[in-house]
């Protein structure tokens, strides 16, 4: 590699680090043809945690965007074989094993998922996974799953055999270059600093690894990684020769897991208790020594004795082989387990770390996406799960982010039921509302560091416990959030709606700015409201949400609690490149608390605690009007997430109790009932209102998704306006499936989403997201089919754990179709 030739003073993107993330990086720029590269690595290639990977691939993970970047790792380590750094790529299958009902379920789950993208995953007995892995005890097996083409490689070829096509692309690689600074100006990087001197460069790529919080802190920005020790044993060779190679095998409820290695086993696991490693004073803050490159940490028996107990039961021979090494080793680690990928807050910084030890089975995957991040401006896929844009203001503090990522390692085996809340850290971000909530028996989720109310204990009695869904969706759910949502649609429900993000966009080229990135006409008079997208260059849909002229150079965004942090960075990145002088755009979500008050009754509920007139000549639907509520000054707007008639009304935060305790005195009387999350998520679906990241994302447009009524083509252009024309006029064939609304047979089968969807005996859909109705008494699920078969009336069948359930597309909305009842 080039070692020892002078640092060029400028390139067009440099990329530290040089494990298997910044070679592969380098590796996929060269692919696109992207010459003038530079990679730099402060020690040797492969000395930081890609050296002592145990280098297992297994493609199945928890979303499907994530699984088709494993799916092309393998791909890529197969056509690397067989040059002059094969990387040893041996596709001997895996297999999973599932060893509690739970976990049986689990596995049928995600073998249904695996039908709807083409990855080969089949159920197998216990019998059939012990002839496939002999040396291992069937006791407790009741079944597996089996993956032909799981495997494994040798991390450091492929790391070399990666490098070395990048080479031959043009990347010129520089090992025993540290990089000490990183100058950003404008909000724009333009230098990498190191110790043989600087590099211009108009994209930097952070691949550090363990040592990316360290290289984001030299320019500003926070990476939430932390190195976590993780162990793995490797066994001398004790099989005989010619007898047949073993596939890799995983026992989560053991969390453990194994490969074979030159006739002997590479054993290990997850560990309960995890080991976070240089922390400053132990509290979050990384603090990895300088020299730390091509070096183990001391091996750690004692953590690591339940793994070797739980090891023996599965397969009894462990007893009797000798272990020749222990080797732990440090890895990034991320809050919620999934990678940290994408443009920073600072224009051209890119990250690509925490891995959480599937580096080597997702580094193809990830070379891929971020070349096509960097070249393009946007990723092929829908990345949101591992776009760094996704941490925000919350995740800051390392002590945080320290309690978020220690529950993920050490649950990292266990089952994720959807709907389950994690514990840690909270609570931390809590609104105004929330004492009140509290006293009155909320049971409280997470998102983004909000405690967000589910639903109140208190109504599980007014509710219907027989409507208890079958299997996993009936975990973490009560008959309170059918009581809440009937009383939306009968009365009137109170929701709190703090956690929405709010953003602002003002100034003199707001209006022009927005019209820009908006699919649908946003600046139009003060006081109106419009339901928009922001779309990609390919049309797809990036943001989801309402805008709201407030005034003639002011515009107030409501969006989504997860979302506040993607849709500012996405606005923010579309800021005319001299500045933003024209148009200024924050982030106001602490300032407003938001209580969404939704029913039949909600009118009569407000218009006892305010004189403003509340008619619907004065205060039509998708307009916003300044109104007092009680003592309050209230921001109300006239939208709705619910199907039903009802305001959002926004206050100062200091305000929200108040207002809160306001509107409930007004509500006695009405039937007022105060309702949570999970009662609003039923009555979306009835109404057909879409969920960004769900049902719709970053791969489909408005035309697939059934938001035609929200595109302006008239209006003139705007960002995806091309796309969208062309996929209009039948010129991309990408444009001909479309969002359907299914109806299931069985109203106590739930889809949860991913669900496959069959028609005529073929799998040609996924659930998109699902739910049951409890006012259409129906359980609802929305899925992507091709358009002649997203007729009303088309039979399907949707998988729900194994068992086909029948179903139609039905007519959306099912609920208040001709709009009447949010029209008031
Ligand atoms: C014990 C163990 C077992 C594992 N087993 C598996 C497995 O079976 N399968 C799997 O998929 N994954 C596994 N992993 C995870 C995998 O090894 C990692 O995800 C992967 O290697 C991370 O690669 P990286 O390129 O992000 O980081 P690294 O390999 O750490 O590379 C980062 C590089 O950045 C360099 N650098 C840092 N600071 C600077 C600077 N200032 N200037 C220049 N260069 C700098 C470092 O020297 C380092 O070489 C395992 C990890 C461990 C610890």
């Amino acid at each position: 590699m080039a070692i020892g030739r002078d640092l060029p003073a400028s390139a067009r993107c440099v990329i530290i680090g040089g494990g298997v993330g910044g070679t592969s990086i380098a590796y996929h720029l060269a692919e696109l043809g992207w010459r003038d590269v530079v990679l730099l690595e402060r020690a040797q290639l492969t000395s930081g945690s890609t050296f002592h990977s145990a280098g297992l691939v297994g493609q199945l993970r928890s979303s499907v965007s994530l699984t088709e970047m494993m799916m092309y790792s393998v791909e890529l380590y197969r056509r690397l074989g067989g040059g002059e750094f094969d990387p040893g790529w041996t596709e001997c299958g895996g297999i999973r094993l599932a060893c509690s009902p739970e976990r049986w379920e689990e596995t049928r789950r995600q073998a249904g998922w695996a039908k709807t993208f083409g990855l080969p995953l089949e159920l197998i007995s216990a019998g059939e996974a012990a002839e496939r892995f002999p040396l291992m005890a069937g006791d407790g097996v009741l079944g597996a799953s089996w993956l032909p083409t799981d495997g494994y490689l040798d991390p450091s070829q492929l790391t070399y055999a990666l490098a070395d096509g990048a080479r031959r692309g043009g990347c010129r690689i520089f090992t025993g270059t540290r990089v000490t600074g990183i100058d950003v100006h404008r909000g724009r990087v333009h230098r990498v600093r190191t110790d043989r001197g600087d590099v211009e460069a108009d994209v930097v790529v952070n691949a550090g690894g363990m040592f990316a919080a360290e290289i984001g802190r030299l320019a500003g920005v926070r990476i939430p990684v932390i190195p976590f020790a993780h162990e793995y044993l490797v066994t001398q060779p004790f099989r005989e020769r010619g007898e047949s190679s073993l596939p890799t095998l995983r026992d989560p409820d053991l969390l453990i897991y194994f490969r074979e290695e030159g006739g002997g086993l590479v054993m290990g696991g997850y560990e309960r208790e995890s080991a976070p490693w240089s922390l400053r004073d132990g509290r979050g803050l990384d603090h990895i020594p300088p020299d730390f490159n091509g070096r183990l940490l001391e091996e750690d028996w004692d953590r690591f004795a339940e793994i070797v107990a739980n090891a023996r039961r599965r397969v009894p021979a462990m007893d009797d082989i000798t272990v020749t090494r222990l080797i732990n080793g440090p890895e990034a680690f991320t809050p919620d387990g999934e990678f940290c990928l994408g443009e920073t807050a600072v224009r051209g910084f890119f990250v690509a770390a925490g891995f959480c030890a599937h580096g080597l089975a997702g580094a193809g995957g990830i070379g891929k996406v971020m070349a096509e991040w960097i070249v393009d401006g946007e990723p092929s896929l829908d990345l949101w799960r591992m776009d760094v844009r996704r941490f925000g203001e919350h995740d800051r503090s390392p002590r945080y982010t320290l309690a978020r990522t220690r529950e993920v390692y050490e649950t990292y085996y266990d089952i994720e039921y959807p709907n389950h809340e994690r514990t840690a850290g909270r609570p931390l971000r809590m609104s105004s509302a929330y004492p009140w909530h509290a006293r009155h028996g909320a049971v409280f989720g997470e998102k983004s560091g909000w405690e967000r109310v589910n639903w109140y204990t208190a109504n599980a009695a007014a509710g219907d416990g027989s409507l208890r869904p079958r299997g996993w969706a009936g975990r973490h759910w009560s008959p309170a959030i059918g009581a809440e949502h009937r009383a939306c649609r009968e009365a009137a429900a109170l929701f709190d709606a703090s956690s929405f993000a709010k953003l602002e966009v003002s100034g003199p080229g707001a209006p022009e700015f927005l019209e820009r990135l908006c699919d649908n006409r946003v600046a139009r008079e003060v006081g109106r409201i419009t339901y928009t997208q922001m779309l990609n260059r390919r049309g797809g849909i990036e943001c989801d949400f309402t805008v709201t002229r407030l005034a003639e150079e002011r515009f107030g965004i409501v969006t989504g609690t997860a979302f506040g942090n993607h849709d500012l960075a996405w606005i923010r990145s579309h800021l005319p490149a001299a500045g933003s002088a024209d148009v200024q755009v924050a982030d106001v979500t602490s300032q407003l608390a938001c209580f969404g008050l939704w029913g039949p009754r909600a009118r009569a509920v407000l218009a006892g605690c305010t004189t403003a007139d509340l008619a619907d000549a004065s205060f039509p639907y998708m307009t916003c009007r300044d109104i007092e509520v009680g003592d309050v000054p209230v921001r109300a707007l006239r939208v709705t997430y619910t199907g039903e008639l009802g305001w959002e009304l926004y206050c100062p935060s200091e305000f929200g109790a108040a207002l809160w305790r306001t509107l409930w005195e007004a509500g006695e009387g009405h039937g007022l009932v105060a309702g949570g999350y999970r009662a609003i998520d039923s009555l979306r679906l009835e109404k057909g209102y879409r969920v960004w990241g769900a049902d719709i994302t970053p791969d489909e447009h408005p035309l697939q998704a059934g938001l035609d009524f929200a595109v302006k083509f008239d209006k003139g252009e705007f960002i995806g306006r091309e796309a969208l024309l062309r996929a209009r006029d039948g010129r991309e064939g990408r444009d001909r499936k479309r969002l359907c609304c299914l109806v299931l047979d069985d109203p106590r089968s739930v889809a949860l989403s991913n669900e496959p969807v069959r028609i005529d005996g073929q799998v040609l859909g996924r659930v998109t997201s699902g739910g049951y109705g409890y006012s259409v008494g129906r359980s609802i699920a929305y899925a992507y089919l091709l358009a002649e078969h997203a007729g009303p009336g088309t039979e399907v069948a949707v998988e729900i754990f194994g068992e086909w359930v029948g179903g139609r597309v039905a007519r959306e909305p099912l609920h208040d179709p001709d709009g009447g009842r949010v029209r008031g």
